[in-house]
């Protein structure tokens, strides 16, 4: 097991140490000792250690620090952002690259690296999607969790961020989320939970309130739900800034302040402490979890010993990284391009030569080196001894852009939204392509018929009026430092392109699911989708998109075939799915197996369908593999929120089987027969509830008996007459009647209930 990986046993190890602490030593450790180190005590062999941003690279800084990505830091590769590596579906990439973010880590002197960013893309306009995995819960966390495996499995800590609800930029510090439970549970916990049970070391609360109190100081969020329930034993970071009131932070949960704020937060916690608003012990529990965690790191630390980074080894999985995650969007086969055909090749756009490869905000990272298209394009073609030549224009003369494509055979355009449009700190307004690049794109596609877009950027873009001129689409997102390199391997077939969209892309922004709720206003933000984020909206709805969840082409073809759903016991929730793949068409390639489930005998409205797996395999043409899927029972679950707990129901499911969340070639029903939960029931429960649990019904006509003093029998009742009835609260019913029982009645009625259970 990996020594950063939080451990109960630690705290209480930690405990022992806290309790050898004067209190100022105590309240000192809960607030950083400068921008990115926390507070060491000599005497108890409490050594700082060090946090720096995350995600995709280590952003150390040497001299003036800042959590908005203004000054410099050490050179570090920078990976591709999670909009790109969510494309992957590839858990073994993940780890691969948090293997190395951990070396680079370490090579820094970085105890804990502040990744992963598993908020859900609620809303396509939000500036820090590109931070982002998806828009599906299972798949962020799948990926966020193996992320973190690989880079705690090497000793460096991670921290999971921004928890939670934590979905759009604008006011992030002062708006409150205002999400139903249901919601919660379903769409915007369930990353976070993944990540904490692969074993995270730490998490970082959000700057937004939740339902009206900030998550720095949310008791229900950090102790409630992330140490009681999912049995969290690491430490809580606030995000940088976000604690206002650190005796309140400190009493629900949260245990490390960062940024340090001078003594200013140990002189309030001291002033708590006196006057009884913050109690002794939960003082301890926050030092114990600050204590574990050093300990931890310096153990880590020590184990490590010297390391050196392999910065070429680390461009090369940048490189391969980006091509695994690019998604081709559309292609009538002029992908990929010959590299030994005698051609013209006019590579044309703002982004030709500098590509944009990351996003600007606490993640921006000083890589060693950028890929330049241009020159990666040359050097593969130079290698492969075509007769391809290569020209380039930059786009910014329409004319004699123009004039290139029309002498050229094909011409590759490189396109994406301008650095300046998205951001951490601020939302995008529009999804639209800057008017020029379309109006480029218009007119090169006038004079010649091959055109490829190749396109750059962090959030999604609408598509559709670039694919009306071109032959096919790239999505390459912000795809890290070599992503210049990875476009000449995917245009050229050195490598397939083997993105799937994590997120849909849609026609319109009047489409999306919280066009009418975000961002909100300067302190409320309504979640008045609900569960219905993503594709759970759209086909909910039954909207067409541009491009639906899952989607992304490769260079082979694909057969699915067989699919089978064992269900070994149908009292319980489990099952597992098995379907053949087969490599039908000549080149290698990867393929996304997604599987959905959909409930068809729900008792509250659900999801048409929701991701439940998935599993990327890669073959050779003609080689199939029979691919298989377990499916747990949170697959089968909703949040009944009558009861306060998951709930799987009993009746049909719908398994299907496919390459996108529209492209769904198989699928096969089956039967659950799980004993039904039941939620507590009260006088205030509909009638419908009590006439259809067991043993109630005699309950319920023993009170109108007892008030009314005679034998009541169930009247007949026909159908709509039950369907009347059937919402009515038994309190109004009973108090129509004259028979309003006294307290002692009711709590008597409700224990004889309980008895039945
Ligand atoms: C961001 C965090 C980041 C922190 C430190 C904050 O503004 O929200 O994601 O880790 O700064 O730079």
């Amino acid at each position: 097991m990996s020594r950063v990986v939080p451990r109960p046993e630690d705290l209480a190890a930690a405990a022992e140490v806290v309790a050898t602490l004067t209190t100022d030593e105590k309240v000192a450790l809960l607030s950083g000792a400068s921008f990115w180190e926390t507070v060491g005590v000599e005497h108890a062999g409490i050594a700082p250690v060090v946090l720096t941003d995350g995600p995709h690279g280590v952003r150390r800084q040497a001299g003036d620090a800042d959590h908005l990505g203004i000054n410099d830091a050490l050179p570090a590769t920078a990976f591709p952002t999670a909009a790109a590596t969510g494309s992957s579906w590839d858990p073994a990439l993940l780890s691969e690259i948090g293997a190395a973010l951990a070396v680079e880590a370490r090579a820094l002197g970085v105890d804990v690296l502040l990744g992963p960013g598993v908020n859900i893309k609620r809303h396509p306009l939000c500036g820090r999607n590109f931070e982002y995995f998806s828009e599906d819960p299972r798949l962020s966390g799948a990926l966020g969790a193996a992320w973190v495996r690989g880079l705690q499995d090497n000793g460096v800590a991670a921290c999971v961020k921004h928890f939670a609800a934590n979905n759009q930029e604008t006011n992030r510090m002062r708006v409150s989320a205002e999400v139903d439970e249901r919601t919660l549970r379903e769409i915007y916990l369930p990353a976070f939970e993944t990540v904490v049970e692969a074993g995270v070391a730490t998490v970082m609360c959000a700057y937004n309130a939740l339902n009206g109190t900030p998550t720095a100081h949310h008791p229900w969020l950090l102790t409630a739900v992330l140490r009681e329930e999912w049995g969290f034993s690491g430490a809580v970071v606030s995000d940088w800034g976000a604690v206002t009131d650190p005796a309140a932070s400190a009493a629900a949960g949260l245990d490390l302040e960062m940024p340090g704020t001078a003594g200013a937060s140990a002189e309030r916690l001291l002033a708590a402490l006196a006057d009884g608003t913050l109690a002794e012990t939960e003082l301890d529990r926050a030092a114990a979890a600050v204590v574990a965690l050093v300990q931890r790191a310096a153990a880590a630390r020590a184990a490590a010993g010297e390391v050196t980074v392999d910065f070429d080894a680390h461009h090369a999985l940048a490189r391969r990284a980006a091509a695994d995650s690019a998604v081709l969007l559309t292609n009538d086969g002029i992908l990929p391009l010959d590299p030994s055909a005698a051609q013209r090749l006019a590579l044309i756009g703002p982004f030709a030569r500098t590509p944009r490869y990351q996003g600007a905000g606490s993640s921006h990272i000083n890589p060693p080196r950028v890929d330049d298209p241009v020159v990666e394009i040359e050097t593969l073609l130079a290698a492969r001894g075509g007769g391809t030549q290569v020209c380039h224009d930059d786009g910014s003369d329409v004319g004699a852009a123009v004039a290139l494509a029309e002498a050229s055979d094909t011409v590759v355009l490189f396109l994406g939204l301008p650095a300046a449009e998205e951001s951490e700190g601020f939302d995008r307004t529009h999804l639209d392509l800057p008017a020029d690049q379309l109006a480029l794109l218009a007119a090169v596609a006038a004079v010649n018929p091959r055109v490829v877009v190749v396109l750059g950027n962090g959030g999604a873009v609408l598509t559709a009026p670039v694919e009306q001129h071109a032959n096919a689409v790239l999505e390459t997102w912000l795809g890290g430092q070599a992503v210049g390199g990875a476009i000449a391997d995917v245009l050229f077939g050195v490598r397939e392109p083997g993105g799937r969209l994590a997120e849909t892309v849609p026609l319109a922004l009047t489409d999306t699911p919280a066009y009418v709720n975000f961002p909100g206003t300067a302190t409320h933000v309504h979640y008045g989708e609900r569960v219905y984020v993503g594709y759970r909206w759209y086909d909910r709805v039954e909207r067409a998109v541009a491009h639906p969840f899952g989607h992304g082409l490769g260079y082979t073809t694909w057969a699915y075939a067989d699919l089978t759903v064992a269900v070994p016991d149908p009292t319980v929730a489990a099952a597992t799915v098995s379907v053949t793949v087969t490599n039908t068409g000549e080149r290698e390639g990867s393929e996304v197996v997604q599987v959905y489930l959909s409930d068809l005998a729900a008792s509250v409205d659900r999801p048409v369908r929701e991701l439940v797996g998935f599993a990327k395999v890669r073959l050779a043409p003609g080689e199939s593999e029979r691919v298989e899927i377990a499916l747990d029972e949170r697959a089968f679950a909703f949040w009944d929120a009558t009861a306060g707990q998951w709930a799987v129901e009993p009746g049909a499911f719908r398994v299907e089987v496919g390459s996108s969340s529209r492209a769904l070639p198989m699928s096969v029903e089956l039967e659950l027969d799980v004993p039904r939960v039941l939620g507590p029931l009260t006088l205030d429960s509909p009638m419908g509830e009590w006439l259809e649990r067991p043993g109630a019904m005699d309950v319920m006509l023993g009170l109108f008996s007892s008030a009314i003093g005679d034998d009541v029998a169930m009247p007949e009742l026909d159908e709509s007459l039950l369907a009347m009835v059937a919402s009515m609260p038994l309190r109004q019913v009973l108090t129509m009647a004259g028979a309003v029982p006294d307290p002692a009645t009711e709590a008597a009625a409700l224990a004889r209930l309980e008895s039945t259970r």
